[in-house]
């Protein structure tokens, strides 16, 4: 777990640079914001908090922000309410997700365990793996 809460705004733009995304103003508030959240949070609901800090960043922007920082493989989009995504800074390494159905608890799992089984499967159909996700969804501790 090395979420980095209130990380510095230049070890944000470190990162959007090593990812190939131009460190813009409103790049570096909507990553600075992800940055402050544990679990992960909705496109509306991060646009709030943005308002209540008095940003005039407007909804739409907020989206193709978020949209974008995930393509770039700087944040993850989770799904585990329905069809609207939630997003996350997580570490920058391999990992896998715990995900509660009822609340937005998200716990990153760095140890993969799978490689083994993953070779295995893929090989006896031919095919030669690049990349997997696991999302185990469930319900966590405080929602039981
Ligand atoms: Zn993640
Ligand atoms: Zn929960
Ligand atoms: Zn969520
Ligand atoms: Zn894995």
């Amino acid at each position: 777990m090395s979420v980095t809460l209130q990380a510095d705004s230049a070890e944000l733009a470190g990162l959007l640079t090593r990812k190939g995304v131009r460190a813009t103003r409103q790049r570096l508030e909507v990553l600075a914001e992800l940055a402050r959240e544990r679990d992960d949070v909705t496109a509306q609901s991060l646009w709030r908090r943005l308002r209540e800090r008095g940003s005039s960043t407007g909804l739409a922007t907020v989206y193709r922000t978020l949209a974008l920082l995930n393509e770039k493989g700087v944040i993850d989009s989770l799904s585990h309410h329905g069809t609207e995504l939630c997003y996350r800074l997580c570490t920058d390494s391999h990992h896998h997700h715990l995900l509660c159905t009822k609340c937005h608890r998200v716990v990153e799992i760095e140890q993969c365990g799978i490689d083994g089984w993953i070779k295995k499967v893929t090989s006896r159909h031919g095919f030669v793996a690049t990349e997997h996700r696991v999302e185990i969804t469930g319900v966590c501790g405080n929602c039981r």
